[in-house]
């Protein structure tokens, strides 16, 4: 019955999965904190506008992406396809501006209508660090690092590279979108649709285009380097140099544009050739007109998100669970459920069982991958005492009840 299928592109967490979820976002933050990064949370709806008017008229996301719906009283909501956005709104609606710099690391689902695939999905997962209110480039030279550290931390450091570009000033970007419209315009009738349109409305958009046709043709294009204006020009250099005084290794794209329309100079990914066409597993770029376009006061910005599932996919070495004691009753199972608490009470996880015999109780204890066991059986019972396993070495000692947790403390 399709009513009982997830939502397409949609999909249900196993403990498993959340798992690893858990991992990829605990170190995203334990690493953003480092760089004094506190975390914000903001709704996973938003009026449309504070997309639509920020994302861009011509991006993928607003053109084709969004989940958008007239709530009950009649307002246009979308449910967040990103989280720039939302931390731009929040950003002006608290006042913000009074307190520079701000520093906010998020994570959470976002939401896409795309085309459901391996690392695409309609509902997926960020985490993401916006820094606001700083106009040096040794910022986009902080938040990259931060990247790397983050992507190093779940051991990936080997797995993914970093590419950069800029994308410039006002001023050269004006220039090059001549140069590139100029470029461009002969291909006009065998470019796609989507991207016709783009050459019209906002021509640095082709570049980022997925279509094959139109990457062969962008192949071609004029990079950006030779319409940069002197001042863009040295921005970027403080950038790389900064990169390359950290030690962060980095190749320039000459042809990486970003998505959404928000940004300038600085732009950046990290990418994987193990995830297949899904290869971009972290994005950012600045941002310093953003905020005024929103109706605040301008004040710069740089940020990134990264995609936790397909982070997710990449990592080896998710730390395991603490494995359990497992507390087994011969008899009374109240009793043993008494035990349990007593030990959760110190801070140990604890497995109990609700029915079944002793054979299959040891199945169970090994199946939750129990360190210990804790077998309460009649003949202890009498003298007031239980048996401790361990079941990796098989050893056992008699505790007495009473001493249950100082044992557990001691051992
Ligand atoms: P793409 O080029 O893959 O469509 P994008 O430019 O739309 O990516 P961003 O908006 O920059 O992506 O989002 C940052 C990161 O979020 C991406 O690098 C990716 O890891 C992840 N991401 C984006 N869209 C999806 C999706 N639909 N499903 C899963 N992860 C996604
Ligand atoms: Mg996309």
């Amino acid at each position: 019955m399709s009513s009982l299928q997830p939502v397409r592109g949609t999909h249900d967490l196993m403990p498993e999965d959340t798992r690893r979820h858990r991992f990829v976002e605990d170190t995203a933050f334990a690493t953003a904190r480092r760089y004094g990064y506190g975390e914000i949370a903001t709704p996973i709806f938003e009026f449309t506008e504070v997309f639509a008017r920020t994302l861009g008229e011509t991006s993928d996301v607003v053109t084709k992406e969004m989940y958008t719906f007239a709530d009950r009283s009649g307002d246009s909501l979308t449910l967040r396809p990103e989280g720039t956005a939302g931390v731009a709104r929040a950003f002006i609606s608290n006042g913000l501006a009074q307190q520079l710099p701000v520093k906010v690391f998020y994570r959470g689902p976002m939401f896409r209508h795309e085309r459901p695939q391996k690392g695409r999905l309609r509902q997926f997962h960020q985490v993401g660090v916006e820094l606001l209110g700083v106009e040096n480039p040794l910022a986009d030279v902080e938040v990259i690092a931060l990247a790397w550290r983050m992507l190093s931390a779940l051991g990936l450091g080997d797995k993914v590279s970093l590419e950069l570009n800029t994308l410039g000033d006002a001023e050269s970007r004006l220039a090059y979108r001549a140069a590139l419209v100029a470029y461009l315009d002969p291909f006009r009738d065998r470019l796609s649709e989507d991207s016709r349109n783009r050459l019209d409305r906002n021509p640095l958009r082709v570049l980022d285009s997925k279509d094959e046709g139109d990457r062969r043709i962008v192949a071609g294009a004029p990079e950006m380097a030779a319409s940069l204006t002197p001042a863009a020009r040295e921005f970027f250099g403080v950038v790389t140099g900064g990169l390359e005084a950290l030690g962060i290794p980095y190749t320039v794209n000459p042809r990486l544009v970003r998505g959404l329309d928000y940004y300038c100079h600085t732009a950046f990914e990290f990418t994987t050739t193990a995830l297949g066409a899904q290869g971009t597993v972290l994005a950012g770029g600045r941002y310093d007109e953003l905020i005024a376009t929103m109706g605040g006061q301008r004040t710069p910005g740089i940020g990134w998100a990264a995609g936790v599932e397909r982070l997710s996919m990449l990592v080896d070495a998710v730390p395991a669970p603490e494995r359990p004691v497992a507390v087994i009753p011969m008899g009374d199972q109240l009793a043993a459920m008494a035990v349990a608490e007593r030990l959760r009470g110190v801070g140990l996880a604890v497995d109990v069982g609700f029915s079944g015999n002793m054979k299959k109780r040891m199945a169970r204890a090994n199946k939750v991958d129990a360190r210990i066991a804790v077998i309460l059986g009649e003949d202890e019972a009498a003298r007031g005492a239980v048996t401790v396993r361990d079941l990796d070495s098989g050893t056992q000692d008699e505790v007495a009840l009473a001493d249950i947790e100082r044992h557990f403390q001691e051992r």
